[in-house]
C-alpha cells in the first residue's frame, strides 16, 4: 500500500493521498481502485477499501457523494454523509475521504478542525476551497495541502472554461492550459490562508502512480484521498 504524505505535514493530523498501488483490482483498474460505480468486480473494490481501512487503523471513514458542486458538510460519525464536495470535522479519529482521479484533493487543518475537499474544475470554479476555510476559523492558523491531481501539463480545457477561469483568478491558465492548484490557491489566499503546502505531483504524468480520468481514458479506477484529526 502506499501513499503520497504532504511535507511538512501537520502536527495534529494524519493525511494519506492514497496512490493506484497495493489493490487486487485487474486492468484497467489495477490495482487499489476504490469506486464500485467506475466497471470494476465489486469484491475486487471491497478488498481494496479494507485494505485502506487497515492503514486507517482499521477505522470507518466520513464520505459523501460527490456532484462537483460547492457543498460543505459537517460530520460527526463515520459513514454516507449526504451529496457535498467537502466534509469538515472537529472529532478527533474521525477520517473523512474524497474519491478523485485527477481532481484536485485537498486538506485543510487548523483550530482543531479538519476539512477535506474534492476540487474538479467546477468546484475550483465555485471555489469551494474558500468556503471550505471558512468553516476552519482563524484563517491565519490554517495550512492547506493540496494533492496529486491533473496540472497545467497534462490539462487542457475548453476556451469557454479557460476564459471563465483567466477572468476569475488571473494568471492560471496559459492559452487553455489551466492549473487547478493555482486556482485553488488564489481561492485559499482570497480566504486569508497563507500556508498551502503542494505535492507537487501530476496524475496525468504519473499513470505509474495515480489513476487519471483525462489520460486514461474511457475507464479508469477511484483513488481516495483521507485525513483524520488526531
Ligand atoms: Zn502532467
Amino acid at each position: 500500500m502506499v501513499w503520497i504524505s504532504p511535507d511538512p505535514g501537520p502536527i495534529n493530523a494524519s493525511i494519506y493521498f492514497f496512490t493506484r498501488r497495493g489493490g487486487v483490482s485487474r486492468p484497467p483498474f489495477d490495482s487499489l481502485n476504490v469506486s464500485v460505480s467506475v466497471g470494476d468486480d465489486r469484491a475486487a473494490v471491497l478488498e481494496n477499501l479494507s485494505r485502506v481501512r487497515r492503514v486507517l487503523g482499521g477505522r470507518e471513514a466520513a464520505w459523501v457523494r460527490q456532484v462537483h458542486g460547492d457543498g460543505v458538510v459537517c460530520v460527526v460519525e463515520p459513514g454516507f454523509a449526504g451529496e457535498a464536495d467537502a466534509l469538515v470535522t472537529r472529532s478527533p479519529g474521525l477520517p473523512l475521504a474524497v474519491s478523485v482521479a485527477d481532481c484536485l484533493p485537498l486538506v485543510l487543518v487548523g483550530n482543531g478542525v479538519l476539512g477535506v475537499v474534492h476540487s474538479g474544475w467546477r468546484g475550483t470554479y465555485a471555489e469551494i476551497a474558500a468556503r471550505a476555510a471558512g468553516w476552519m476559523g482563524d484563517p491565519e492558523a490554517v495550512s492547506a495541502y493540496i494533492g496529486p491531481c491533473i496540472r497545467e501539463c497534462c490539462y487542457e480545457v475548453s476556451e469557454e472554461v479557460a476564459g471563465k477561469f483567466g477572468e476569475k483568478f488571473g494568471d492560471v491558465v496559459r492559452g487553455r492550459r489551466l492549473s487547478l492548484p493555482a486556482a485553488v490557491e488564489s481561492s485559499l489566499r482570497g480566504a486569508g490562508v497563507e500556508n498551502i503546502y503542494d505535492v507537487g505531483l501530476c496524475t496525468g504524468c504519473r499513470g505509474d502512480l495515480f489513476f487519471s480520468h483525462r489520460v486514461q481514458k474511457p475507464r479508469t479506477g477511484r483513488m481516495l484521498a483521507v485525513a483524520a484529526l488526531r
